[in-house]
């Protein structure tokens, strides 16, 4: 089963992918994470990224297509999340080309409805708790790049939700209920 998670930054994409890879013995992809891992890492393509990544804006369909171009080559397990991926058009595009290239399908995409509010709450909480934990905040979860990567998402990755509502793929649950309750409404979608 391969599904796609998406979301504004903040809605929990990441922690319900953790579960899912846990329970269900799914492989997560994180084209955020894999972007972070290259910058820290100090290769060619993280050195491009840090900038755009640091602003809030998207880096470009054709390096993150790449990048999941890469995963897909590997053990498939109890199927893909994709967490952060497609954020554009040009992207879930190219993810049907790329599953229908592996004999692959698309079970479900799941769409973690929030409000701006309880974004900008819990990204600042999510950088403050970091800090305290005696971390680092992640680069862009600062209220500058957070109204950049909100935009970004408003502009370009929820166009999204209708395509794939088109496609007759997506379902819409509750992203502010608490995280046992998300986990259950995505179980109930996935069966
Ligand atoms: P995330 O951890 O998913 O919030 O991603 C962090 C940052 O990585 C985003 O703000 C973008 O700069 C970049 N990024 C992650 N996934 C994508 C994607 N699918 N397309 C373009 N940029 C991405």
């Amino acid at each position: 089963m391969n599904i796609i998670l998406l979301g504004p930054p903040g809605a929990g994409k990441g922690t319900q992918a953790g579960r899912l890879v846990e329970k269900r013995d799914m492989i997560q992809l994180s084209t955020g994470d894999m972007l972070r891992a290259a910058k820290t890492s100090g290769t060619e393509m993280g050195k491009r990224v840090a900038e755009v990544m640091d602003r809030g804006e998207l880096v470009t369909d054709e390096i993150v297509i790449g990048l999941i171009r890469e995963q897909l080559e590997g053990d498939k397990k109890g199927g893909f999340i994709f967490d952060g991926f497609p954020r554009t058009l040009a992207q879930a595009d190219a993810l049907a080309a790329l599953l229908e290239d592996c004999g692959e399908t698309l079970d479900a995409v799941i769409e973690m409805q929030v409000n701006d509010e309880v974004l900008v709450d819990r990204i600042v909480g999510r950088a403050a708790e970091a800090v305290a934990a005696g971390g680092t905040a992640r680069a862009d979860d600062n209220a500058e790049s957070l109204k950049v990567r909100l935009m970004a998402y408003y502009k370009q990755t929820s166009p999204l939700i209708g395509y794939y509502h088109a496609k007759g793929d997506l379902t819409s649950i509750d992203g502010l209920a608490s995280m046992d309750e998300v986990e259950a409404s995505i179980a109930g979608v996935l069966g």
